[in-house]
């Protein structure tokens, strides 16, 4: 893992962003705005799966008579997503919102550019410059044998000149979004603007699909640039219940030991020498143990032959064989069990590591590997 790129810090609300701040994980209701009791529960929702801030679209009169109340039940930072009327900007401005993403240049107008920028201002709002490869300028008259530039160049010139507005309005309190569905195009795109401007990246594939593939896609895009110290916020875009984005955004961050959440889960693909009935076991201790919420590293192994060594550097694990498994706690084993107790012994055992972290006296191996990056704090604003 290579150093993160610094960025300067921009708040949303009380989420730091950038300047060497944990990599927040967004999302966005699918509600329909004006609807502030489904876009509030959405909200709850988002917030319980671990997201830390939610982009809500304000697209007209209605969604924007909305915004005060919804600011009034938010339980979390919200941001709204602005396309082309400065009034819904500062509707929300004045709502009380946390952030805006706007592109100015669709505002087509200095004189209202600069009011929002004022306005966003004076009430501590940064700004999200969302750059779209689907919705790019046209592009500029070429001189004589002048090559065309490549998508990447012309969502680099976009955000440039979309970063220029802003800052002609007196305003620099930025963080900018390059986005695409084809990912080697988003992945270059971000790595162009990463030298070129201070402000924080948010990360996203856009419009990447139905779960499993927009998973795996996100997973490509984001994690090149988060491995490459590129990012400082990530969505995952995906044709469902956006509530599903938040733990595959999750499952990103702790795959590159950037971030920990909740359980990680170490299970055997299974074979032909599995002895016992893993499948169901290793769904069963996910699920409890991401409800449970606390930073450990669970194995279910299948036998004899990787399932201790995994087992052992866990913070709880089964190994198992025959019809019983040997429990181990961080490498020592606790107990041996029939199958029918697998599970209420890794519970039982599980409720006695959590206990001790909620009293602070164990530390998990998550914590404790070499390759994991410290959690940073966020500092007091
Ligand atoms: S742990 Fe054992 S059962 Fe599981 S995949 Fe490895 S060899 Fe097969």
């Amino acid at each position: 893992m290579t150093h993160r790129r610094e960025s300067r810090p921009v708040f949303v609300g009380d989420v730091q962003i950038g300047g060497g701040a944990p990599v927040a994980v967004q999302s966005m209701c699918s509600t329909n705005t004006g609807d502030v009791k489904a876009t509030v529960e959405q909200l709850h929702r988002l917030k319980d799966a671990g997201c830390d801030v939610v982009r809500i679209a304000v697209p007209d009169k209605e969604a924007a008579e909305a915004l005060p109340e919804i600011v009034r039940q938010k339980p979390l930072p919200i941001i709204a997503d602005i396309h082309f009327d400065y009034r819904w900007a500062l509707a929300a401005i004045r709502a009380g919102f946390d952030a805006l993403r706007l592109n100015p240049g669709n505002i087509r107008d200095a004189d209202k550019v600069k009011l929002v920028a004022k306005e966003a201002k004076e009430h501590g709002m940064p700004i999200r410059i969302g750059v779209n490869a689907g919705s790019l300028p046209p592009i500029r008259a070429l001189g004589e044998g002048e090559l065309p530039p490549s998508l990447p160049e012309r969502m680099v010139d976009a955000a440039q000149w979309e970063v220029k507005h802003l800052n002609d309005a007196g305003f620099n309190d930025i963080k900018i979004s390059m986005k695409a569905f084809d990912v080697p195009t988003m992945v270059e795109a971000y790595r162009r603007i990463a030298p070129l401007v201070p402000y924080p990246l948010h990360l996203g594939v856009t419009e990447a699909g139905t779960p499993r593939a927009g998973s795996v896609r996100s997973a490509i895009g984001i994690g090149i640039l988060l491995a490459e110290g590129i990012g400082d916020t990530i969505r995952v875009s995906l044709a469902a219940d956006p509530v599903e984005e938040v733990p595959v955004c999750w499952d990103i961050l702790n795959t590159l030991n950037l971030r920990k959440r909740g359980a990680t889960l170490v299970a055997c693909p299974t074979c032909g020498r599995i002895e016992i009935d893993l499948i169901p076991l290793a769904n069963k201790v996910e699920e409890h143990f991401t409800k449970r919420g606390k930073i450990l590293t669970v194995a279910v192994m299948g036998c004899v032959v990787n399932g201790p060594g995994e087992a052992k550097a866990a913070d709880l694990g089964i190994a198992g064989g025959k019809g019983r498994g040997v429990i181990f706690r961080k490498g020592e084993i606790v107990k041996t069990v029939d199958e029918p107790q697998f599970m209420s012994a890794l519970i039982e055992e599980g409720e006695k590591i959590i206990a001790e972290m909620e009293a602070g006296t164990y530390t998990s191996v998550s914590h404790n590997d070499d390759n994991v990056i410290p959690l940073m704090e966020v500092p007091a604003r």
